[in-house]
């Protein structure tokens, strides 16, 4: 699967710009500066790949890209409350629709920074793909950073957030794109994903 290039397909800002659902997708998501490019550009072996969906202008779509049969489906890093509000309640509306309404979507990894665990904007997430029934696997990004004792303490706190959540897939993947850490675990659940 990721011996073959994965190519930026295109940005979607409206639910008729969708790609048809002829394959099957799994999507990442997480907040602004988790380290969302890195670990796809990490995931698919290519540098640059994922930056797209972080020029300005491009940060209210949500990017596709090819790798094999799949697609892999970048949504934009949230968080951040800049934008107008219009704009937020226009994304929103996407972001509803694309994640109830796709029924290719085999699962959404929800990236979170192993510094600072869960959040507000991530628990809003998982509330939001536990009502569209949207399988979700968090994985875990920089764990290169933080002590072992602080990891373990953020840990806990992630599964006591998921428990909370029917949707949520029970496995935490731990990576670090710094050391490399993690990233075949993931490549294998989107293998796996891929064969079912
Ligand atoms: P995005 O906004 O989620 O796409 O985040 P980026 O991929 O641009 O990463 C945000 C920052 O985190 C950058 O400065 C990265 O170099 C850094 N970063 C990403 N992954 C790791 C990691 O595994 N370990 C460490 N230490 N830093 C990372």
């Amino acid at each position: 699967l990721f011996a073959q290039n994965s190519e930026f397909l295109k940005g979607v800002v409206a639910m008729d710009g969708l790609p048809p659902a002829d394959r099957l997708e799994v999507c990442f998501a997480g907040r602004s500066n988790v380290g969302k490019s890195t670990l796809i550009n990490a995931l698919t072996g290519r540098k640059g790949l994922a930056r797209a969906s972080n020029t300005p202008g491009r940060t209210q779509e949500i990017n596709f890209f090819t790798l094999a049969d799949l697609y892999l489906v970048d949504l934009p890093g949230y968080g951040y409350a800049k934008a107008p509000v219009k704009v937020v309640e226009k994304w929103q509306r996407l972001l509803k629709a694309y994640l109830s309404g796709r029924a290719t979507l085999r699962r959404v990894f929800l990236l979170i920074d192993s510094r600072h665990g869960v959040k507000e904007v991530d628990q809003e997430i998982m509330k939001l793909l536990n009502s569209a029934a949207v399988t979700f696997q968090v994985v875990m990004t920089k764990t290169d950073k933080p002590k072992s004792s602080e990891l373990d303490k953020i840990l806990q706190g992630v599964r006591e957030a998921l428990a909370k959540h029917p949707a949520a897939y029970p496995e935490i993947i731990l990576t670090s794109s710094e050391k490399g850490s993690g990233i075949s675990t993931l490549r294998a659940a989107i293998a796996r994903l891929a064969s079912e």
